[in-house]
């Protein structure tokens, strides 16, 4: 069990299916920690997808697991995802959903950036109190 009470790590998820090739994607950065594409149904004018290459279902499962290399690795990577993005001047959004109530729909750890307009509410109003 990962340390979120989900599933432990399903190795057919399609992320994971995507990092070792068996699925194309359209990629914008890789390194040694993690990679990120362009997500396959955008939310906004710029909408990729960073994740780490080791076999994490959460982001807390990868805060209380991966190694300190992986956690630095993986932020720096984001923050390249970003600047290759041309996002940097006008800033994004970085999102992590978690589990059944954050919408989390692919178990392997992801963060979705957001950019290229502004982006107006964090919480979309049906979501609200
Ligand atoms: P989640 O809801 O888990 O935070 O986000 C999963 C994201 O993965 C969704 O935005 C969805 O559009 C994206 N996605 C699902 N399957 C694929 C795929 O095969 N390729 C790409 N590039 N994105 C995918």
């Amino acid at each position: 069990m990962s340390v979120t009470g989900l599933p432990p790590y399903d190795p057919q998820n399609i992320f994971a299916r995507i990092l070792r090739g068996e699925i194309p994607c359209k990629r914008v950065h890789e390194d040694g920690f993690a990679l990120a594409f362009h997500d396959i149904n955008p939310q906004a004018p710029v909408h990729v997808l960073v994740i780490p290459k080791g076999a994490y279902v959460s982001a807390v499962d990868f805060g209380a697991t991966a190694s300190d290399a992986e956690i630095a690795g993986f932020w720096r990577a984001v923050a390249a995802t970003a600047k290759a993005l041309g996002l940097e001047e006008g800033g994004y959004r970085i999102l992590s959903n978690i589990g059944p109530d954050g919408g989390q729909e692919v178990p392997h750890f992801h963060v979705h950036i957001f950019g290229g307009k502004r982006l107006g509410r964090m919480v979309a109003k049906e979501a609200a109190p």
